[in-house]
């Protein structure tokens, strides 16, 4: 059995939260690969060194004295090798930095605080570091060259008690250092669960699983034990942010089930991810929506053929780059469902093409549309469940502009009012699962 456990920004944030992390990592041996983020903010007060390294770089392109801010990061890096009496030479490390950063990209200065993070969970554990510049690689396009990587890292593991790896970042071909998108270190991880074949991928935060609905608009919302990759893509999709989205794809044909665990509270079993299908207490799994949509409702002449219609419309889309969230259709009543922060930029031209569209009568927008899903694999066996939904809301006053269920029933999104959003997941929440 092997394990590996990647851990995030909070649980790296200073010393108290690296000998947390020790102890996870000792207490089972099956632990083999640890991915580590850059420390990240142990109070809301601090900053992430990530940002800060982003800043650094600013600083350098603009020819600004980067010093209080490079002496910033330092320091935060110093504090936990001295509060952990670590024999490790950071002040050479610093100093190699310094003089790269000056002709190395914004990457490679970036990366450096999963780099140094991992150096120094490396020395703290006695065990082996995994530069992710040697092991993760990407093709030129920026995608994961999964066969090289896999390989090479299998090779670097090899038969090591332990090994600790960076998150975040890898190296093209040419050695040149190549970041993933922010929060990425969740994909290294889940890359390197692949690539030793894992049991687990454990995946070790500030929170103890993921929980039914946003704590911020329901009280005490449920944690949910158990989750199929397709639904937490759903949750993910519509703005419940626990794990990179990307995260996901490099472990789910391998079914290696992905266990969030929190770092502060190691006994909580956290959540389970995985393809299996399981029974809930609950039909829904989670809840999770998204504000400030746009409809874009066309009307076509009658005898104009709908699939004819429907293509012109999408084709301006495709022009226009307008990724399309959901699309209820009538006969001739067509609405789409976009962001209206990425409509708002082209409106004006989207809306003059889709005037030339011969056989369309008439064109109309609204907005202020937030998209609620309520996601559950186990409601497609309840019949009469949606119904239930649209009676609560239609109890408390809130009327539905929008309906649509997933093609495989994991999910109903309905749309409602801006206003009515928070009111919505709380009504949907405190009379469909509590
Ligand atoms: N440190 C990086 C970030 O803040 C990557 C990560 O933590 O996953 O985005």
């Amino acid at each position: 059995m092997s394990i590996v456990c990647k851990f995030g920004g909070s649980s790296m944030a200073n010393a108290v939260q690296f000998k947390k992390v020790k102890d996870i990592v000792l207490s089972n041996n099956e632990r083999k690969a640890v991915v580590v983020s850059a420390i990240g903010k142990s109070k809301s007060t601090d900053n992430k060194i990530t940002d800060l390294l982003y800043l650094l770089y600013a600083h350098i392109k603009y020819k600004v004295d980067y010093t209080p801010i490079f002496n910033q990061i330092k320091e935060r890096y110093m504090a936990v090798k001295n509060d952990l009496n670590l024999n490790f030479d950071l002040e050479a490390e610093f100093d190699l930095i310094e003089k790269n950063m000056k002709v190395l990209n914004q990457d490679y200065i970036v990366s450096r605080g999963e780099f140094l993070a991992a150096k120094l969970m490396a020395n703290y554990i006695g065990c082996k570091f995994i530069d992710a510049a040697d092991v993760m690689k990407f093709n030129f396009d920026g995608t994961v060259n999964y066969d090289i990587t896999c390989k090479l890292i299998e090779e670097a593991v090899g038969n090591e008690p332990v090994v600790v790896i960076p998150g975040f970042y890898g190296s093209y071909e040419t050695g040149e250092i190549h970041l993933f998108s922010r929060g990425g270190s969740d994909v290294s991880g889940s890359i390197v669960a692949r690539a030793i074949k894992a049991d687990i991928y454990e995946n070790w935060t500030d929170v103890s699983g993921i929980l039914m609905g946003d704590p911020r608009i329901i009280t005490n919302p449920r944690k949910i034990s158990k989750i199929t990759y397709e639904e937490l893509r759903e949750l993910s999709y519509m703005g419940a942010s626990v794990l990179h989205q990307d995260a996901i794809f490099p472990i789910e044909d391998e079914n290696i089930p992905i266990n969030i665990r929190n770092t502060n509270e190691p006994e909580n079993a956290g959540t389970m991810i995985s393809a299996n299908d399981y029974q809930t207490e609950t039909a829904i799994t989670g809840i999770a929506g998204k504000k400030n949509f746009t409809s874009i409702m066309v009307i076509k002449k009658r005898f104009a053929k709908k699939i004819d219609v429907l293509s012109q419309i999408f084709n301006i889309f495709k022009k226009f780059n307008l990724n399309v969230e959901l699309v209820p259709t009538g006969v001739d009543a067509f609405s789409f469902i976009v962001e209206t922060q990425e409509f708002d930029k082209i409106r004006y031209n989207v809306i003059e093409a889709l005037n030339g569209v011969e056989d369309i009568v008439s064109i109309n927008t609204e907005n202020n549309i937030a998209l609620v899903a309520i996601v559950g694999k186990n409601m497609a066996f309840k019949p009469g469940f949606s119904g239930q939904i649209f009676a609560v809301l239609g109890k408390n006053g809130i009327s539905v502009k929008v309906i649509a269920q997933g093609s495989h029933e994991y999910n109903i999104i309905i749309g409602v009012d801006n206003k009515d959003f928070e009111k919505a997941i709380k009504v949907i929440y405190d009379n469909m699962v509590e």
